[in-house]
């Protein structure tokens, strides 16, 4: 028998969701955003749950291929646009738009021989200074491009840098808006947190939600996934491979972090950091074990942890322990973002980083269709 660690998606849980973010966004279409292959999920396991959006956005053209080879047919968006020249025979064969976010972008374009023009994305730098033109350089921009006859329509886009947070996104919208006011154009705008917590004033043409889709909560811990009606979408789960009888002052693993301050009973974990479990989680870090919420005491090893089975007493060799998402046992849910703070870290984060060991379940039958 395999080692018993197992990441299973939920199709009905991304259907949910998507399901979640149309009713923020309205009349505005949905980009799935499925980057670093669908936050970790696997492209090819999340599409029949979100084939329901309106298009796929991502960045890597080999993903762009893979949603290709899935059989859709819509639209695909490359959120950072191509690398190279040759990126844009590939955008005319595979029909991909592409975001157009600095000058050497746009000369690629001008120097490109294509039959059909192409759909682009113009990217504002309204704040957040990573891609995009300036505000000041975005009018001229437009014009080089619109003057391409390689360039079919050209729709608008910045990205927000605070929409989860207190500073929000006032001061980067007035800048998108000032300097996009006389050109024509969709405008795509939102994230997820834009899209759950300023959707009135951001939900354009085009919402762009990734996170939300996975069931994480932008805004972990002034909102939680549940007040946001998100279900999650992976679970990270295992089994109890051994149990302990501690007395006063034995202490667990590596380091000796932990001290039993009287009787207690452990169970040991097939899951460790080379799984994808964080390092960085230590004692106090929520698991469920049968269903039941307890934590993990002492550190996390390679292939393992330990948890505290106090109040779990029919554990036992076998016994079901998530890591995060939904126990199959009780149907109780941890959330990736509680787990992920106790790490320092963001729900993100833990989903893209399921090690390449970690096998998937088959989608379950009853959820797949
Ligand atoms: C990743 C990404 C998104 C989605 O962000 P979430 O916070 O996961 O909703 C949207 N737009 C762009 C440009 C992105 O790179």
């Amino acid at each position: 028998m395999p080692r018993p660690i197992l990441a299973t998606v939920h199709t009905g849980a991304l259907r949910h969701n998507l399901e979640r973010a149309r009713r923020s966004a309205l009349e505005a279409r949905v980009w799935a955003v499925v980057k670093a292959n669908a936050y970790g999920h696997g492209i090819e396991r999340v599409y029949e749950g979100l084939r329901g959006a309106d298009g796929f956005a991502l960045l890597d053209l080999a993903e762009a291929e893979r949603v290709r080879a899935l059989g859709w047919r819509g639209p695909v968006l490359l959120l950072e646009g191509v690398f190279d020249a040759r990126d844009l025979e590939l955008c005319s064969r595979l029909d991909l738009w592409h975001t157009v976010h600095c000058d050497e972008q746009i000369d690629m374009l001008a120097a490109h021989k294509t039959l059909k023009p192409q759909r682009v994305f113009l990217k504002m730098n309204s704040g957040m200074n990573r891609l995009g033109f300036t505000p000041e350089r975005f009018g001229s921009a437009w014009t080089r491009l619109n003057a391409l006859t390689q360039v079919d329509e050209i729709s608008l886009m910045t990205h927000f840098s605070d929409a989860d947070g207190a500073r929000g996104i006032a001061h980067q919208l007035a800048t998108f808006e000032r300097a996009t006011r006389d050109l024509p154009g969709e405008r795509s705008i939102a994230n997820s947190a834009a899209t759950l917590r300023h959707a009135e004033q951001t939900r354009g043409d085009w919402v762009r939600p990734g996170i939300l889709l996975y069931g994480s909560a932008p805004d972990f811990p002034e909102h939680d996934a549940a007040h946001w009606q998100l279900q999650p979408t992976m679970t990270l789960s295992t089994q109890i491979i051994s149990v302990q009888t501690l007395k006063a002052g034995d202490t667990i693993g590596y380091g000796s972090r932990f001290t039993a301050q009287g009787p207690l009973t452990i169970g040991i974990a097939a899951v460790g950091y080379a799984d994808g479990y964080p390092r960085h989680c230590d004692s106090g870090t929520p698991v469920l074990v049968n269903g039941v919420r307890t934590h993990m005491v002492g550190r996390v090893s390679m292939d393992m942890i330990t948890v505290d089975l106090t109040n779990v007493p029919d554990a036992k060799f076998g016994s079901e322990v998530t890591l995060w998402g939904k126990s199959a046992k009780t149907g109780a849910v941890l959330p990736i973002d509680e787990v992920a703070k106790a790490a320092g870290t963001i729900g993100y984060e833990l989903m893209c980083a399921v090690a390449q060991r970690v096998p998937f379940a088959d989608p379950a039958p009853t959820e797949g269709r």
